[in-house]
């Protein structure tokens, strides 16, 4: 660059100065913020032009152009200009800023550790802090399983509901087996003790002699007072009848125990 140009440029108020090789792409103040920014919203209003174009049945051909001018007179603003020479640490001139800027670049931290260890460091307290945060989480945590629609978004809150519902359905129709359950085997107890009973019955009302003919309610029989002893008409009159009846006298329980006809 010519003196004469220097001179000019101070002469209309211009501080020019340079920057070392290789240093543009974190200090050059246009990098660092206008252009990021014009880039950003590039993107979005270049595709607003097209959109807009095609609706109006007009050519494309311009919307890039157009979408550029507009991005430009939002991003190159005074302030945004002045905002990224102070962020780079230009003007006003900060060297801590610059020396940060180009240490950041080069990879190596401020305390001239290397960034991946750096890196690391943070990532492992990270790691730590999340592990605990899910530990102290471990108690809050639901599980289960339900049916869900496919392709659907489901809430999580819905999800653990639903499964809540699900285990008390289950558990109400367990319940309900298991009283189904207990329902059939004490039928099936009573139904025993009734047959027991009804042998028994059978048994008191057969008679003790003969063991084949049955009691149907005739007065002829000799029947013990207790009921539990009986001798049909045709064995009552016989020797064994008497011996038999006398035996079951002194076992009988009833007091006073007389035999009927
Ligand atoms: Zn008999
Ligand atoms: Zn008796």
């Amino acid at each position: 660059m010519s003196t004469e140009t220097l001179q000019r440029a101070l002469s209309l108020d211009f501080f020019l100065f340079f920057l070392v090789a290789n240093a543009s792409h974190f200090l050059q103040p246009l990098y660092a913020a206008p252009f990021g920014c014009f880039h950003r919203s590039l993107r979005v209003y270049n595709d607003q032009y097209v959109w807009d174009a095609l609706m109006n049945g007009e050519s494309t051909r311009d919307a890039l152009l157009a979408a550029a001018y507009h991005c430009e007179r939002r991003a190159f603003t005074p302030a945004v200009v002045k905002g990224a020479f102070k962020t780079t640490g230009l003007w006003p001139f900060d060297s801590a800023v610059v020396l940060a800027r180009a240490r950041e670049n080069l990879g190596i931290a401020d305390d001239w550790s290397s960034a991946r260890a750096q890196a690391a460091a943070m990532a492992s307290e990270v790691l730590a802090e999340a592990r605990q945060r899910v530990a102290s989480g471990k108690r809050r945590v639901s599980g289960g399983f339900t049916v869900v629609q496919r392709g659907t978004i489901h809430s999580p809150y819905n999800l653990i509901k639903a499964a809540r519902e699900k285990a008390a359905e289950e558990d109400a129709a367990a319940e309900e087996r298991r009283k189904t359950k207990v329902a059939r085997v004490e039928k099936a107890a009573s139904k025993a003790k009734d047959d027991q009973a009804a042998v028994l019955r059978r048994f008191e009302l057969t008679c003790r002699l003969c063991s084949s003919t049955r009691h149907r309610g005739g007065p002829a029989w000799l029947v013990c007072h207790c009921g539990r002893w009986r001798a049909c008409p045709r064995c009552k009159c016989t020797q064994t009848a008497s011996s038999s009846i006398a035996a079951h006298k002194q076992t009988c329980s009833v007091e006073g125990g007389g035999e009927s006809t």
